[in-house]
């Protein structure tokens, strides 16, 4: 996911953090018996250890999420939740990375062997293929990718890779600075005549990720590659010299269009409003360059925890008011495409969906939960939250972003929440190489599903809903009043809302 919340990070930061509670296991309460089950010994841990090490980097069409998919099933079954099954729905494209390699063809010393030419690359997601014997061309230097530096660039643009150069990645906002200048960089691109993109990697260390090109299933017209930091920032002083650099690019991709993929979906039936439905998701794709841990495995092992610990108060009598939904999307790192599958297909029942929340900044402490511009969602929030007091203070925000599978519920008026989450560890290994088991802080895992379960729980307990449904009416107005309609226009989502393809109908 990419999102936007700097004051929140910096207030994550600054939380010194406790040691976990102790709570007493005879607690009477539903929700503080579920917290103390989930702040227990479980199968959290082993679950996040299989997902990741065993099966690793997943990606929406590839068989490894098509073994993710079936692991989900058979742990949801293992746990005896009620109604296991997978939700198909229709991508409007994925994107899938073959082998990829890079280059730098001139200047060549010919005392260095060929491997210490190499440039480490990774095609960026939603980037064109270059043809199959590879792209050679001349590097152009477009500085940060603004107008100002296109124009200094002049007609040295055309027929080159152009290099776009990116600051050191200190905060979430300098990555969905990125992710909000891309749109802007790839048209000027295309415009000037540019063969391809060569992306400065932000962190260092010859680290590299996948970014998103697009985020609404389109293709870029061009090439574009992730490079190496260091090696890029060679090419850019060479550049500047004056020299004539030559970097050569093999991509190889495939992007199916209309391709079908599942959702993994598991319930425990309410006791006394069956039908009406609290939904706790997490999504269980994720880019291939590392193995999905922080974003997002470690939460779709929360997802299933929460799911286990419910059924067993199930299964000993006690079950919330409502029916919960717990959700593994795929799709998620495509374009929210597992979540807007959902949305299509129970559109009809959507009236009767109380709440999603959503988790998705890896094991990061748990400060609140953003409400998607929903004031009037706060009392329920604050009220289910206060079985989990011992893990607080939790503050509620009002923001609202497009960034993960949230999007499409708040779109339809559906009340939505997104955990807030510290930034640390997340944000270092974001789509990275370095996504790894290693990289979760384990105890505030255990800690955030206490926190999500006790929330999900209270808001499907309650006697009263969360909050009502929103009209087209009253979304529209979200949308203006908390700035989504610009983030909407600039990734693509605006014109499907518009249409009434996507959200809820006029
Ligand atoms: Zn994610």
């Amino acid at each position: 996911m990419v999102r936007s919340r700097s004051l929140l990070a910096l207030i994550g930061l600054l939380v010194i953090a406790a040691p976990l509670p102790l709570v007493a296991a005879a607690a009477e309460e539903p929700a503080s018996l579920l917290f103390a089950r989930l702040l227990g010994p479980t199968e959290i841990v082993a679950d996040f250890a299989a997902l990741t090490d065993t099966i690793g980097g997943r990606p929406t069409g590839s068989p490894a999420l098509d073994r993710a998919v079936d692991w989900g099933l058979a742990r949801f079954r293992a746990a005896g939740l009620e109604n296991v099954h997978t939700e198909e729905y229709v991508a409007p494209r994925l994107w899938l990375p073959g082998p990829e390699s890079g280059e730098v063809t001139e200047p060549r010393a010919p005392w260095l062997p060929a491997e210490r030419a190499a440039l480490h690359v990774a095609g960026l997601a939603f980037s064109s293929p270059t043809p199959a014997a590879g792209l050679e061309a001349e590097v152009a230097d477009v500085g940060s990718g603004d107008a100002a530096g296109f124009a200094a660039a002049g007609a040295r643009v055309r027929g080159r890779w152009i290099l776009v150069h990116t600051e050191p990645m200190r905060a979430i906002d300098d990555l969905f600075a990125e992710y909000l200048a891309t749109p802007g960089i790839e048209s000027r691109a295309k415009a000037g005549g540019a063969v391809g993109v060569l992306w400065m990697s932000n962190r260092p260390g010859r680290l590299l990720y996948r970014h998103n090109l697009t985020l609404d299933g389109s293709l870029s017209p061009l090439p574009g590659a992730l490079v190496e930091r260091e090696g890029a920032l060679r090419l850019a002083r060479l550049v500047a010299a004056g020299q004539t650099v030559k970097v050569r690019l093999k991509l190889e991709s495939a992007s199916p269009e209309r391709a079908p993929a599942k959702n993994v979906v598991a319930v425990v039936r309410g006791r006394e409003k069956p039908d009406e439905v609290v939904i706790l998701g997490a999504h269980l794709d994720s880019w291939d360059l590392g193995r999905g841990a922080l974003d997002n495995g470690c939460n779709a092992a929360l997802v299933i925890d929460v799911a286990r610990q419910v059924m067993a108060l199930a299964r000993a009598g006690q079950r919330p008011r409502r029916t919960l939904r717990f959700v593994l999307y795929s799709g998620e790192e495509a374009g929210l495409f597992g979540s807007f599958g959902e949305v299509r297909a129970h559109r009809a029942e959507l009236d009767r969906v109380r709440a999603q929340v959503i988790y998705d900044e890896g094991t990061g402490r748990t400060s609140g939960f953003s409400l998607g511009g929903r004031e009037d969602l706060k009392p329920a929030v604050d009220e289910a939250l206060a079985a989990a007091g011992a893990l607080g203070p939790f503050v509620q925000t009002t923001d609202a972003f497009v960034g993960t599978d949230n999007y499409d519920y708040l779109v339809e008026g559906v009340p939505n929440l997104v955990a807030n989450q510290a930034g640390v560890p997340y944000l270092p290994d974001y789509h990275a190489e370095s996504d790894t088991f290693d990289k979760a802080d384990l105890r505030e895992l255990k800690a955030n599903a206490a926190i999500a379960g006790v929330l999900v729980w209270g808001l499907a307990d309650r006697a009263a809903i969360p909050a009502p449904r929103q009209s087209r009416a009253e979304v529209l107005a979200l949308l203006k009043a908390t700035g989504l309609e610009e983030q909407m226009k600039t990734f693509g989502f605006w014109e499907s809302f518009d249409k009434g393809a996507r959200g809820r109908e006029p």
